[in-house]
């Protein structure tokens, strides 16, 4: 249990006792990986036929738990076993439901180096990212909390009928849709799991969980903080397998009453229509890609805007939702911050994760390292040129890894497609605009609109935040010019293309999605 705790402050400067406390985590979990980790339905640990070998893409010869290959089957019993613990749980008073999700955050909490430390080596994110996704999961629990709190279980008394001769009272009242799935992306897996799942069961909703593939085994060990935080049999339920059969399967169940599925645009935009195919509309939050602009003008304060940009393109190896994958740069500062750039790009650190100095771990699997080496081959055929990066590590224990440069492209023409599909890799595009005006004309012409930054006057942002077309803007921020959210002080979602809910995770207006409402009239 760490004496402190990790906030906004200690993310960008951090106490010595939190490398100890990692360092330790990370050594204790290197002994004793490869276990057995099963699925949870209905309280009980279950197994499938078929297992599959999680392996850390820091080095594929590590296996770090065998997890199970679920099927139809396993989809099944989850809802049925969501369905049967729903009038238990939604009739549990608010109260008592905050109090059990209080406490799995603070079992959150209290176990941050070792989840922190099997986040490292099943995603590659390195310490301070691992922790972040850690902490941040506790944090968005808490703001679910806190809401309902704060909002007395959303019952509010309503104005009485003016009808003389009739006393009317009437009351509204937001209760659970009933059994809702969270399905996750590798990426976050613990906040973007633990997020929507803790805002669904504040609620009163009883779930299913289906992560990743790439990172089951550390959504496992979140389920376990639910499980042992006393939550009851039934309203957790946890299934592993492939996206394709198990989660597809799930999404094509009439038992589900409500989705959260966080991932990329095309799933998401298949499970949409998929979803559509009952009798009646069933929410469905989707919390989809990005192709995220910064765009930097004449009066920048370019220090910032360097270390913001470089922050925000190579954080998670640039596998963030959030990642700034395009800088758009006014003319006459254009050369300055492109030197700058290339020169903080350059002292980066790649390699193992877990160690203190890395910056930058592999990325998650085989396929997104073969899609790093065809985006530079198709870059390279568009006229693009690579200010620095464009290869693969290789030798000694990148080999054993998928380790990627960090890579910038200038010189590529705006009409390349890859200045508009989402590569989710350590590739950055820069360009180089006029004026104001044509680079807020690019940055708003894509699909998504997630988050955008912009470095300028104090004029100048207001111009921006008016016309830009995201969920998420920053202005100025040298912590990270598109990247860095935070419950309750950036809540997180998108337009567009990026998200369907308009409304933000970890803000004001989240928790209610999660209820539907009910007036109620009684007339005495
Ligand atoms: P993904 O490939 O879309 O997968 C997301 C999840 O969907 C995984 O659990 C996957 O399972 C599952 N899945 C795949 N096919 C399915 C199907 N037919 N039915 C039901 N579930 C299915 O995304 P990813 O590669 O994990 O994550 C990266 C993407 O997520 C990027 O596009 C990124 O921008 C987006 N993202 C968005 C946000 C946000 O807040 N807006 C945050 C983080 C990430 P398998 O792993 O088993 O295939
Ligand atoms: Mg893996």
């Amino acid at each position: 249990m760490a004496d402190f705790k990790l906030t906004y402050a200690t993310m960008f400067n951090p106490p010595e006792e939190l490398h100890a406390g990692f360092d330790k985590a990370v050594e204790k979990l290197k002994k004793n990986m490869g276990q057995e980790y099963t699925m949870l339905i209905d309280g009980k640990e279950v197994k499938a036929d078929e297992k599959f070998d999680d392996h850390s893409p820091v080095n594929t010869d590590w296996v770090l738990a065998k997890m199970q290959k679920g099927n139809s089957k396993h989809a099944q019993d989850a809802l049925t076993a969501a369905r049967k613990a729903f009038p238990m749980w939604s009739h549990t008073p608010w109260q008592k439901r905050v109090e059990l999700l209080r406490k799995a955050a603070s079992l959150i909490e209290e176990r941050i180096f070792d989840l922190g430390a099997a986040m490292a080596l099943e995603v590659g994110k390195n310490r301070m990212e691992s922790l972040g996704d850690v902490q941040e999961t506790a944090d968005l629990i808490y703001y679910s909390c806190y809401q309902m709190e704060k909002n007395d279980g959303y019952i509010v008394e309503m104005g009485k009928d003016p009808l003389v001769g009739y006393d009317a009272r009437n009351v509204s009242v937001l209760r659970p849709y009933g059994v809702w799935l969270v399905v996750s992306p590798f990426n976050f897996p613990f906040a973007l799991t633990g997020g929507p799942a803790g805002a669904a069961l504040v609620a009163g909703n009883t779930l299913v969980i289906k992560p990743a593939t790439d990172t089951a085994w550390i959504v496992r060990l979140l389920v376990d903080c639910f499980r042992d935080a006393g939550i009851p049999d039934g309203v957790v339920n946890f299934v592993t397998g492939p996206g394709s059969t198990l989660g597809q399967a799930l999404v094509d169940s009439s038992e589900v009453d409500g989705v959260t599925f966080t991932g990329s645009f095309d799933v998401g935009m298949k499970m949409f229509q998929d979803f559509g195919k009952r009798n009646y509309v069933r929410p469905i939050i989707l919390e989809l890609g990005g192709k995220n602009p910064v765009v930097v003008s004449k009066n920048a304060d370019l220090e910032r805007a360097t270390i913001g940009i470089i922050r925000s393109a190579f954080g998670l190896q640039g596998q963030k939702c959030s990642a700034a994958s395009r800088v758009l740069v006014e003319d006459s500062v254009y050369d300055d911050l492109v030197g700058r750039l290339k020169e903080t790009a350059s002292k980066l650190v790649i390699g193992d994760p877990t160690d203190r100095n890395t910056y930058n771990g592999p990325v998650v699997n085989k396929s997104s390292y073969n899609d790093f080496k065809d985006f530079c081959e198709e870059i390279n055929q568009g006229g693009g040129k690579f200010l620095v990066g464009g290869n693969v590590k290789t030798g000694g224990m990148f080999d054993k890894g998928y380790y990627c440069e960090s890579t910038f492209v200038v010189d590529l023409p705006f009409s390349h497609r890859l200045w508009k599909h989402e590569m989710f890799l350590p590739i950055t595009t820069i360009g180089r605009v006029k004026n104001m005006d044509e680079a807020m004309s690019i940055a708003n012409d894509v699909n998504y609109g997630l988050t955008a930054g912009f470095y300028g006057s104090p004029e100048e942002t207001e111009w921006f935040f008016d016309k830009i077309e995201a969920g998420v803007t920053y202005a100025n921020r040298p912590q990270g010019a598109t990247t860095g959210a935070w419950p309750g002080f950036q809540p997180f979602g998108g337009w567009k293309g990026s998200g369907s809910s308009g409304k933000n995770a970890g803000g004001h207006y989240y928790l209610p999605l999660y209820m539907h409402e009910q007036i109620r009239t009684l007339v005495k």
